[in-house]
C-alpha cells in the first residue's frame, strides 16, 4: 500500500456508487467537493452515498468541502466583449454608472487599492491589462493582448492587498453545511492571514465542531507574504497551483511549493500537492512525461496528499487517472527513505509533547529492531498526526474506536488507519484486538516484532506507553 494520500474531486463522471467505489479501490483516500461549482442538493446524496460505501465496508472515504471564498469578477454584460491588444477600456466600480463597452468590477476598493503602472489579470490570465488613468468612479486600462470577455469572469490583483472581507454569506452557509453533513475537512480558499483562518475556527466553535480540520490553500501573494503564521494556524496547507501561477509569476511557482513544503514539514502539518498533476488525461489515456515527473517530485517532497481535480470531475479517463497516480506514487515510495526530522512544539501542550516524544523515539526502535510496524492505539488523531510529522519509513496502523479520527487519519502520509470495534479503555484488550485484526488481515505473522505506541487512560488520565511486542 502506498503511503502518499490521493484526494479526488468528484462531479458527475464520479458521483455514482459504482464509481466512488472503483475511484476508492484505484487509490483514492479522500473525497473532495468543490463549492465554486457545487449546490447544497446536488452534493447532499453523494456524501450519503459516500457514507453508506463506508458503512458497508466497501470504502473508507473522508470527506472534504472546498469552499469558493471572497474573490471578484467583472459584472453581467450585453454582448461579449473584443478587447485588442492596446484598446484602452474604461472599467468602473458602481454598476449604475456603467456604458455598454464599459466593464464592471466588483471589487468597491478598486479606485482606492490600485495603482498607475500595475497589472490587472482577468479570466485566470486569458485578458491582461495595465491601469493607465485613475479618476474618482471609473480607470482607464489598457489591454495587453487580445482576447473576449464575458459575464462573471475572474478578476486577480497581484500585488495588492485586498480589503475583501474574510467570509461571505455564502462560505458561511458552505461551512454550516459541512457541519450538519460530518465533513472531516473545509478547505479555505483564498487564506490570506492568520486572522481568515481564526474567523473560521470561530464559526466551528460557535457550531460545537472545532474537530473539523482545516486547510489553508495558498493561492495569492498575500497568503505568500503571510506564509509561516498561515501554516502555524492551519491543520493542513494545500498548494493551489492553478490560482497562486495566476497571483504570482508562474517561473516561481517551484520555489513556493518547495517553500511551502519546508514550512508545513517545520510544523508537522500535513500537505497536498493540488491541480494539473494529471491535465492531459482528462482528454487522453496517458500522461506526458512532466507530469509523471510532477507527480515524483511531489512525492519526493514529502507531500501527504496529491490532489486530482478536472481528471476526475469532466474527464474521460478519471480511473485510469487515479490508477496511474497510484503506480507513479508507488515506484517513487520505493526509492525513499525518509530523514524523521524533528519539528516545532508550536501549539502543542505539554501533553502532547510527551507523545511527540514517545512517537519519535517508537519510529527509531522499530528501525532499529528492524520491527514490521508501529500501532498506534488513539482516541483522537493526534498520535498519528505526530507520527506522519516524521515521515515513517516503517508501516504505522493506527487504530481508534472514533470513526471520525478514522477519517482524519486518512489524509496522513504513511497511516493506515483502522477501527477497532472492541475497543474499550483498557490497553492490552485493544492491543490484542489491533494484532488479531492484523492477523488475520495477513499483515502480520508468528515472531513479527512491533512496536505499540498509546496513550491510555488510567484513573482518568492519560499516560502514554510504549511497547516491543513479538506477534505469537
Ligand atoms: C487551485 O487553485 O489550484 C485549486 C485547487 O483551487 P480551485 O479548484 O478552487 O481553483
Amino acid at each position: 500500500m502506498k503511503k502518499t494520500k490521493i484526494i479526488a474531486t468528484v462531479w458527475p463522471v464520479s458521483e455514482s456508487k459504482e464509481q466512488l467505489e472503483k475511484m476508492y479501490t484505484s487509490g483514492i483516500n479522500v473525497i473532495r467537493f468543490n463549492f465554486s461549482h457545487a449546490t447544497f442538493e446536488w452534493a447532499k446524496p453523494i456524501v450519503e452515498r459516500i457514507k453508506e460505501l463506508n458503512q458497508e465496508g466497501k470504502t473508507q472515504l473522508s470527506l472534504l468541502l472546498d469552499t469558493k471564498w471572497p474573490e471578484i469578477r467583472t459584472g453581467i454584460v450585453e454582448k461579449k466583449i473584443e478587447v485588442i491588444s492596446g484598446n484602452k477600456i474604461k472599467i468602473v466600480v458602481d454598476e449604475t454608472k456603467r456604458w455598454e463597452n464599459d466593464i464592471f468590477c466588483d471589487y468597491p476598493y478598486l479606485l482606492e487599492d490600485i495603482k498607475v503602472g500595475e497589472n490587472i489579470i482577468i479570466d485566470s490570465g486569458l485578458c491582461n491589462v495595465k491601469v493607465c488613468e485613475i479618476y474618482d468612479d471609473f480607470l482607464i486600462w489598457e489591454a495587453l493582448n487580445t482576447c473576449t470577455l464575458w459575464n462573471k469572469r475572474h478578476i486577480n490583483l497581484p500585488g495588492v492587498k485586498l480589503k475583501l472581507p474574510g467570509i461571505t454569506p455564502k462560505d458561511k452557509e458552505d461551512v454550516l453545511f459541512a457541519i450538519e453533513n460530518d465533513y472531516d475537512f473545509i478547505a479555505m480558499s483564498f487564506v490570506r492571514n492568520k486572522e481568515n483562518i481564526q474567523e473560521l475556527r470561530d464559526i466551528l466553535k460557535e457550531h460545537s465542531a472545532t474537530h473539523i480540520k482545516i486547510i489553508s490553500k495558498i493561492e495569492n501573494e498575500e497568503a505568500i507574504e503571510n506564509l509561516e503564521e498561515i501554516v502555524a494556524h492551519s491543520d493542513g496547507v494545500m498548494v493551489a497551483r492553478w490560482d497562486l501561477w495566476i497571483e504570482v509569476p508562474i517561473e516561481k511557482l517551484p520555489f513556493y511549493q518547495k517553500e511551502i513544503a519546508k514550512l508545513c514539514l517545520k510544523y508537522g502539518k500535513f500537505f497536498i500537492i493540488a491541480t494539473h498533476l494529471l491535465e492531459t488525461m482528462i482528454e487522453n489515456p496517458f500522461p506526458t512525461r512532466a507530469e509523471v515527473s510532477d507527480i515524483y517530485n511531489s512525492v519526493i517532497s514529502s507531500a501527504d496528499c496529491t490532489m486530482l481535480s478536472g481528471e476526475t470531475t469532466t474527464g474521460k479517463y478519471p480511473i485510469e487517472a487515479i490508477q496511474m497516480m497510484t503506480k507513479v506514487i508507488m515506484e517513487t515510495e520505493k526509492s525513499i527513505l525518509n530523514i524523521h526530522n524533528d519539528f516545532s512544539n508550536d501549539g502543542l501542550t505539554i501533553r502532547d509533547i510527551e507523545k511527540k516524544s514517545l512517537i519519535k523515539h517508537a519510529i527509531s526502535i522499530a528501525e532499529e529492531l528492524d520491527a514490521k510496524a508501529i500501532i498506534i492505539l488513539t482516541k483522537t488523531w493526534l498520535l498519528a498526526r505526530l507520527a506522519a510529522g516524521f515521515r515513517p519509513n516503517i508501516d504505522v496502523y493506527a487504530f481508534t474506536k472514533s470513526k471520525k479520527s478514522l477519517n482524519f487519519m486518512n489524509i496522513l502520509y504513511g497511516i493506515r488507519p483502522k477501527l477497532l470495534e472492541s475497543w474499550n479503555d483498557d490497553y492490552l484488550n485493544n492491543l490484542d484486538g489491533a494484532i488479531e485484526k492484523l492477523k488475520k488481515e495477513n499483515n502480520f505473522m508468528a515472531w513479527d516484532k512491533v512496536i505499540a505506541v498509546s496513550d491510555i487512560q488510567k484513573h482518568g488520565k492519560e499516560y502514554p506507553i510504549i511497547e516491543i511486542i513479538e506477534v505469537e
